[in-house]
């Protein structure tokens, strides 16, 4: 699988992405299947020549461990540090965090991590809450900067496997 590249952006870690559309279904019979690239999010049909399950993630997380801190989105006290907790999955559209702070599906946060010691936070501008399980809190990015969106790219391009998770 190594041979297949993004046709956006040219690199190699891409994965089957989710079927949802009719066509992805009727395409998917002759094994022509939706790809995402992992790195610029860029979607894409092309043949894979076996049949393969309905992936339920576009984009794999990697399993990290990073310190974050979050707080409510336009906080009334924009100084403050927030919360504290742990991202434990990332992707470049979205993350899972541990933290003891209960959070309200729906909500929007900001939230800000440290990938090593001798790096500046990454800012997350904005994400909403998608679930929030015994002190897991599913979030989607919905604003990102450039700048932040492209280290967390580079973060993804060094976590993540080339292969494809069924080719292992
Ligand atoms: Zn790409």
């Amino acid at each position: 699988m190594s041979d297949l590249h993004c046709p956006a952006c040219g690199a190699s870690k891409i994965r089957l992405a989710h079927r949802r559309s009719l066509s992805d279904i009727l395409l998917g019979g002759l094994t022509i299947y939706p790809f995402r690239c992992q790195l610029c999010a860029d979607r894409f049909r092309t043949f894979l020549g076996r049949r393969t399950p309905n992936p339920r993630r576009s984009f794999e997380r990697v399993e990290v461990s990073f310190p974050v801190w979050f707080k409510p989105r336009r906080s009334t006290y924009p100084d403050e540090m927030g919360q504290e907790g742990v991202i434990e999955n990332l992707s470049i559209r979205g993350c899972r965090i541990r933290s003891t702070t209960p959070v309200a599906i729906g909500s929007r946060l900001e939230l800000e991590f440290q990938h090593s010691n001798d790096s500046f936070p990454i800012t997350i501008e904005e994400a909403v809450v998608r679930s929030s399980v015994n002190g897991a809190i599913g979030l989607r990015f919905t604003q990102l900067r450039r700048s932040d969106e492209r280290r967390i790219r580079q973060l993804i391009d060094v976590w993540l496997l080339e292969l494809l998770p069924s080719s292992r």
